[in-house]
This record gives structure tokens, C-alpha cells and sequence, in this order.
């Protein structure tokens, strides 16, 4: 099998990112070869080869240039599967590059297993398994799915690439997120609010145990889209990553993209009603109980 990795770069910087598809390849045994809009100054450290198109020449992003630059290199090269990461570039050009090319395009992939591939449902409550019918499939990793556990060292051979493409769009840059509200990645403690703690009231509760435990107030991204925290405090791949001494997730069920913002805590703390979360595959020790009751009889304790 052969992978067309693509990488992704943002103001001439490699995103980290980029690493994804080649963790996903790996665990495919596939041969890689892999695409880059960005500069010959940061590269893929990924073995094999590189098809470069310099960003200062094609912009950062053009989906006309972008996705004819990459038809080049799916001629060139033929290979089964092209891999993006599920971020703003991949979603918006894998879905045009799949429908030049006339193949599948399965999205937020999370795991392969049997020549098929899984994806979340139902807001992630639940897993489908999808086959590919093309002999080309185009595929979206779901962002900290598969993080390789050393990055590569290898050296990319690369081949320049150009194109020529009608575009009636201008790419005029990325607009930084505001900054503010507190900044997680400092707390040695973090003690977070998943859904499970029911309502907008018991926010207090959690964050009057973190306040004993001398840390800070986290929350996964249904309270925040809720709107009971604010987002500052929401760690996962769209909130913040972080590695306190310890986490503690409080009614938090461990989805995917929780985890990749907080696996790397020193210590990981679960109080779940479910024995069976998928937290508790990172967490060291699992509470089964009910994180309100608990949370609230600690804080006493500490307190007094
Ligand atoms: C593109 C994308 C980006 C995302 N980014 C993020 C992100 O940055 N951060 C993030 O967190 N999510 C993110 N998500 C959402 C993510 O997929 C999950 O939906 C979310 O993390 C689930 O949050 P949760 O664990 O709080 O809620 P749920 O999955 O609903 O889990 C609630 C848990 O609470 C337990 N529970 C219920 N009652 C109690 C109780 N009384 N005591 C103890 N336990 C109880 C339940 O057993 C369950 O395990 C993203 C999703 C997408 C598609």
C-alpha cells in the first residue's frame, strides 16, 4: 500500500501536525510519500520522497493551485490513499481533491482495523467502520488520533513542484485567535468539568476543588459550548494542551479529542460513573462514583 502524506506548514513553519499522517502510515505499514506547501527551510523530517511547492510562490493556501499541484503528484505517484489531517487545509481540499479524482472520502478517521476504517458517530457516542470502493481513497485524520510516539529523523528526497492554475480566489492571511483568559498551560493542577456534572450550578463545585488543590478550573467542550466555562479554560484539540503535575477529570467521558489535550498530565485522576469509560484507558486511577459527590466531599476535606 502507498500513502500520500500531506504536511501542512503556516508562515513557512512545519506544523506539527504534519506528523499525524505519518504515525497513521506507519501503523498501516504503507510506503509514504509526502506533499508540502511550505518552505524548503522546514521540512518533514519523514524519509522518502518530498513533492515541494514553496508557499511564497503558491500562497498558503489556494484551493485551485493547491489541489492542482497535488493531481500532479497522484499521477505521478499512484497511491492508495491520500492523507490529510482533519484541520481547516484538509478539510477544505480533501473533499475537492476526492471529487477530482472520483474516489471515496472518509473523514475524521480515528482507526484502521481489517482494511477498514473508524470513524466517530452520533457526536462521538458511537464508532462506525467504513470500507472504501475506489481503489483511491482520500481520508481526514481526526486531530491527536494517532501522534507517533518519537518523531522521525529521517531525510526527505525532495522534487520541486509548480502549477499554473485559474484561481479567482486570494489567500490574505491568518487572523490570530484573541489571547486572554487564563493560561492552563502553566498550572501544575488542573481539575476539569466534563458533561457529567449535569448542569451550569455544580460548575462551582469543581472549581471549588481545584481551588483547594492550589490549581486551576478545566472543562471539555460541551460545558464550554454551553457556555458554564469559559473557553479559555477548554482543554482538547480546539482548547488548550496541557501537562499539570495532575489532572483531574470530573464527569469527563476521555474522547479523543479531550485526550489529545491532556495525556501528557504527570498524573491522571478519573471520577466517572461509568466503570467502563474510555478515560480510564490513560487515567493511572479510575473513581467510579459520582464525580459531585466526590468532588465536594474532598474539597471539605481539604478544607477542614
Ligand atoms: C473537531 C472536534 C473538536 C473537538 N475538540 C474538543 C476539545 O478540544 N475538547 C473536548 O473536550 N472535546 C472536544 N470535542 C468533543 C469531543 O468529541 C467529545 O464530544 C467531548 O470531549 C465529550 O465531553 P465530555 O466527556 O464532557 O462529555 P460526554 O462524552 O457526554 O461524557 C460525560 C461523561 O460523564 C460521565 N458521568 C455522567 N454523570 C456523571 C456523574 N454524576 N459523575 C461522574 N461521571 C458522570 C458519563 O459516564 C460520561 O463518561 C471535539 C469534537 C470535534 C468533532
Amino acid at each position: 500500500m502507498k500513502a500520500l502524506l500531506i504536511a501542512e506548514s503556516r508562515d513557512g513553519k512545519l506544523l506539527a501536525s504534519s506528523y499525524e499522517p505519518y504515525a497513521f502510515a506507519r501503523q498501516l505499514g504503507a510506503e509514504v510519500v509526502t506533499f508540502l506547501v511550505g518552505s524548503a527551510a522546514d521540512l518533514p523530517q519523514i524519509d522518502g520522497p518530498l513533492y515541494l511547492a514553496e508557499a511564497a510562490r503558491c500562497g498558503d493556501y489556494n484551493p485551485a493551485m493547491h489541489k492542482a499541484l497535488l493531481l500532479q503528484v497522484v499521477a505521478k505517484e499512484r497511491p492508495d490513499l491520500v492523507v490529510f489531517s482533519h484541520s481547516s487545509y484538509g478539510w477544505d481540499l480533501a473533499p475537492r481533491l476526492a471529487l477530482a479524482l472520483k474516489a471515496a472520502q472518509v473523514s475524521e478517521v480515528v482507526g484502521f482495523a481489517d482494511g477498514a476504517f473508524v470513524v466517530p458517530a452520533c457526536n462521538a457516542k458511537l464508532r462506525r467502520t467504513v470500507k472504501s470502493q475506489t481503489p483511491l481513497t482520500v481520508v481526514t485524520l481526526q486531530a491527536g488520533a494517532f501522534s507517533p510516539a518519537e518523531l522521525p529523523t529521517g531525510t526527505p528526497q525532495v522534487t520541486g513542484l509548480s502549477v499554473e492554475a485559474d484561481s479567482r480566489l486570494e489567500f490574505l492571511g491568518y487572523e490570530a485567535a484573541e489571547k486572554g483568559g487564563v493560561d492552563l498551560t502553566r498550572a501544575e493542577v488542573i481539575v476539569s468539568a466534563g458533561r457529567g456534572i449535569g448542569k451550569r450550578e455544580n460548575v462551582e463545585i469543581i472549581a471549588r476543588l481545584a481551588k483547594a488543590l492550589g490549581g486551576e478550573l478545566g472543562a471539555s467542550r460541551p460545558v464550554v459550548d454551553a457556555g458554564w466555562v469559559e473557553h479559555s479554560r477548554q482543554v482538547g484539540t480546539t482548547g488548550q494542551t496541557v501537562a499539570p503535575r495532575l489532572y483531574l477529570a470530573c464527569g469527563i467521558s476521555g474522547a479523543i479529542q479531550h485526550l489529545a489535550g491532556m495525556k501528557r498530565a504527570g498524573f491522571i485522576v478519573a471520577i466517572n460513573k461509568d466503570k467502563d469509560a474510555p478515560i480510564g484507558e490513560v487515567a493511572d486511577v479510575l473513581v467510579v462514583a459520582d464525580a459531585l459527590q466526590l468532588a465536594s466531599t474532598l474539597e471539605g476535606k481539604l478544607a477542614s
